[in-house]
């Protein structure tokens, strides 16, 4: 009996919100389906409508049946901009800012990115990898389905190339869908001091054709800011992107307007990340590009700023917007992304749909992922159960967690992710 079953699993008893901006009403930013019913098939969704539309009973159907106790169902998260690969912390210079420090004694005692950069390169392929683990659990308890996570923290070619390795080997040991992305152009490393020209050129003739060729890199990120790089710096790492055949996105107006967007919007880059400075001239280029904006609310808190991101503009020309935690050791220590719905509500004033579109859809766009991020079918079954009344609880709550399931390409897990 269950071999003819034509599902190989069923949910029911849950309301779902499929986030599927080709089929929701305007009115309802969730694409709500009460008394649901999501059908799967070998690691992708076969039927997602309403119970009462089921053609026979559910053990008719599939060969298991879920019952989501009353719960709601999205599509597993997505967190589309990470830092997560990387060695040491930065907890001591935290300390030594709120004892009165200044930056440059904090700089003296070897604070700062390049702390970040000389724990990293001290540590192996393996002990990166543990020390990332559980940063990357904390996110697989809420649901987090697919990750992005960045180089950087190497700068020369050998570490950025065990960055990404382990990056790549997250997704063997976790089950988790994992794009990665180098990031060479996001500091000077010591070595060039004085020097950033040599460094893009040492970017774009050596470092990132290796990734390239060894296949670690899914995009091709850079830092484009008074104290990172130039447009004209990331120009050039941009044009050797392109030329291997690297989708791009970019740090960009974070701390001052340099143009960074109209730059990877030019180059139909994937999204544009942070942008609390961000002009209208810029936000109309991202629209025309189909750039994503990514708001990194977590920086933005830790670092107590108080310029906010163009929202108004953002939603008036069309452009998709994007929540992640930024995970990073210097400015955006989170490894929640539940609490980036929250932060996003009430620092930027997204609605909760909205919020969390910027998880799902609108997270899968910046990575340039067309098979996931909706509950749709013949996509992938990435799905995550919530004990919860209403999606909005998602943004409300702090520091609550209501998971309960979570179904990676059809497979059922618990939400807390042990070691094997
Ligand atoms: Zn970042």
């Amino acid at each position: 009996m269950p071999t003819s079953a034509p599902w190989d699993s069923l949910w029911v008893d849950l309301s779902v919100a499929t986030m599927d901006g080709a089929t929701m009403s305007e009115a309802d930013g969730y694409g709500a389906i009460a008394d649901a019913a999501v059908g799967i098939k070998d690691g992708r969704i076969a039927f997602v409508g309403r119970r009462a539309d089921l053609t026979d009973a559910p053990e008719a159907l599939a060969t298991e049946v879920h019952s989501g106790q009353g719960g709601w169902m999205t599509p597993g998260l997505i967190d589309c901009h990470t830092h997560l690969v990387y060695g040491g912390n930065r907890a001591r210079e935290f300390e030594m800012r709120l004892n009165g420090a200044s930056y440059e004694e904090i700089a003296r005692a070897g604070g700062g990115i390049l702390s970040t950069v000389t724990a990293t390169r001290a540590a192996s392929e393996d002990q990166l990898l543990a020390a990332t683990l559980p940063r990357l659990d904390s996110l697989l308890a809420e649901g987090v389905t697919t990750v992005e996570v960045k180089s950087g923290y190497g700068l020369d070619t050998e570490t950025e190339t065990r960055m990404l390795c382990v990056a790549r080997r997250l997704s063997q040991v976790r089950p988790v869908e994992v794009r990665t992305t180098y990031l060479g152009a996001h500091a000077l490393p010591p070595e060039f001091k004085g020097n950033p020209d040599g460094y893009i050129d040492r970017i774009c003739t050596e470092t990132l054709p290796a990734i390239a060729e060894a296949g670690l890199a899914d995009a091709v990120d850079a830092f484009c800011e008074g104290i990172g790089f130039s447009v004209d710096q990331t120009r050039r790492v941009f044009e050797t992107a392109k030329r291997l055949g690297l989708p791009v996105k970019l740090h960009a107006e974070q701390l001052s307007n340099l143009g960074g967007a109209r730059l990877v919007a030019e180059f139909g880059g994937l999204s544009a990340d942070h942008i609390e400075h961000l002009d209208e001239e810029g936000v109309a280029a991202m629209a025309q590009a189909g750039t994503v904006a990514v708001l990194l609310p977590g920086a933005f808190y830790a670092l107590r700023e108080t310029k906010l991101p163009p929202i108004e503009l953002l939603r008036h020309h069309g452009v998709p917007m994007a929540l992640s935690t930024d995970n990073n050791p210097g400015t955006s220590p989170v490894t929640s992304l539940l609490l980036m719905l929250s932060m996003g509500c009430t620092f930027f004033r997204l609605t909760p749909a909205e919020a969390l579109a910027g998880i799902t859809r609108h997270a899968a766009k910046a990575l340039g992922l067309t098979d996931r991020g909706v509950i749709a079918p013949g996509l992938r079954a990435d799905l995550a159960v919530w004990r919860i009344e209403h999606p909005a609880e998602l943004a409300y709550a702090i520091g609550l967690n209501p998971c309960m399931a979570v179904v990676n390409g059809g497979v059922v897990r618990s939400p807390r992710v042990e070691a094997p």
